[in-house]
């Protein structure tokens, strides 16, 4: 058996980073930047004013000074003449600075009768005006790669940059296994449960960025699962569910070996989630999990997610373990690398009750998993430990 960390190097081997695509940046949100983008112009394009008021000289400018009003500078309409001595442009925030003027005077510190201003209050050294450019010039890149955030996007279409490029979305198929599986919303016969995995797996993958078709339960049989691993065709990752261990109704390694699988490992020293297979079906990567709900979510967290990431380019594909203290002792662990349901709070972290790997209700209360090294000793309140935030 290996470890975690040997299991995700030999994880990363079977996927590679995929080639980008062309999105409107209505669609870049949530994307992965596949090429560094750069602004196409100036922003602002000319020296702005920040406030509404009056352009003028800032030689002039002192109080009670009185200047005469010669026109108008608005947003998007600028003022075409020339501001002189004794002269004023009234103007509004987002507006063009005139020619000859380098200060404004905000509005609430004059008072205006016909075409005439008066500087009412001390204005200060600030000159209220944005210079070209000060916001980013032709040129400035936004580095890839990075998950485009909204920010991003507002920054983008200030950039005037219309499609962006992304990385394609990683296409992953989800194979539920199992005679006594049936959908959300079917009627399950007496012996039968409802699939959750798949749902809990497409939806944790698609927040990464993934593209995840679900396909139809495949029964215990050999043909069953044969069909379903034709369905998958065209996919960057298959990710089977259940059926991964040693029992007479366990198919999934022997269908996957018929169909040409190159087995990278099978079987990871860590709890929950030991029977874990991986290899390669042709160009697909596939990943077999187990069945219980709770080991396959957290293989998702722990292998699948990684995957996802490293496919999209992203380079921090490890989330980073956290640091906290324990609320209540724990006990000592066993001989595999242990992901115990947790939850923390301003109290500190504290392992769920019952860890389970069918227990659903437990791992929808935690938002953390606690992480334990093979053989750690019992741990006392207070004690700092290590765990990933889920
Ligand atoms: P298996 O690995 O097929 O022996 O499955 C282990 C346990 O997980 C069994 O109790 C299965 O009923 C359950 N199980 C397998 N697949 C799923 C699934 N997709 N959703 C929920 N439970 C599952
Ligand atoms: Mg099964």
């Amino acid at each position: 058996m290996i470890t975690v960390e040997e299991a995700r190097a030999l994880l990363f081997d079977l996927v590679s980073p995929l080639a980008s695509e062309e999105v409107p940046l209505t669609d870049a949100a949530g994307r992965v930047l596949a090429r560094d983008v750069s602004a196409t112009r100036d922003q602002p394009p000319f020296a702005a004013s920040s406030m509404d008021g009056y352009a003028l000289k800032s030689a002039e400018v002192e109080l009670h000074a009185m200047f005469k009003v010669i026109g108008e500078s608005a947003a998007g309409r600028r003022f075409e003449g020339r501001v002189g001595a004794g002269q004023a442009v009234r103007i509004f925030t987002g507006a063009p600075i005139p020619e000859g003027a380098d200060f404004v005077v905000i509005q609430e510190d004059t008072d205006r009768r016909g075409d005439l201003i008066t500087i009412t209050e001390e204005p200060g050294p600030k000159t209220n005006i944005r210079p070209a450019g000060i916001d980013f010039t032709a040129g400035t890149t936004i580095q890839a790669p990075r998950i485009i955030r909204p920010e991003d996007v507002a920054l983008m279409a200030a950039m005037n940059i219309p499609t962006v490029p992304v990385a394609r979305k990683p296409v992953v198929a989800l194979i539920s296994t199992g005679d006594e599986l049936v959908m959300p919303g079917d009627e399950p016969g007496p012996d039968q449960i409802i699939a959750s995995n798949t749902f809990g797996l497409k939806a944790m993958l698609e927040s990464a960025g993934a593209q995840v078709r679900i396909l139809p339960i495949a029964k215990d049989t050999v043909a069953s699962l044969e069909a379903a691993f034709g369905l998958a065709a065209g996919a960057d990752l298959v990710v089977t569910i259940g059926g991964a261990s040693v029992g007479e109704y366990d198919l999934v390694a022997d269908v996957s070996q018929a169909l040409g699988m190159e087995r990278s490992f099978y079987k990871i020293r860590m709890r929950p989630g030991k029977p874990l297979m991986a290899g390669r079906l042709g160009q697909t990567a596939m990943v077999g999990l187990p069945g219980n709900p709770v080991s396959a979510m957290v293989c998702g967290y722990l292998f699948l997610l990684p995957m996802v990431r490293r496919m999209l380019g992203i380079e921090q594909v490890l989330m980073p373990f956290q640091r906290a203290q324990l609320a209540e002792p724990i006990d000592k662990n066993g001989p595999r690398e242990h992901y115990m349901r947790a939850v923390l709070s301003e109290d500190g972290i504290r392992a769920c009750a019952d860890q389970d790997s069918s227990l659903l209700s437990v791992l929808a209360q935690a938002n953390a998993l606690l992480v334990r090294d093979p053989h750690d000793p019992a741990r006392a309140k207070g004690d700092e430990v290590l765990y990933l935030p889920i």
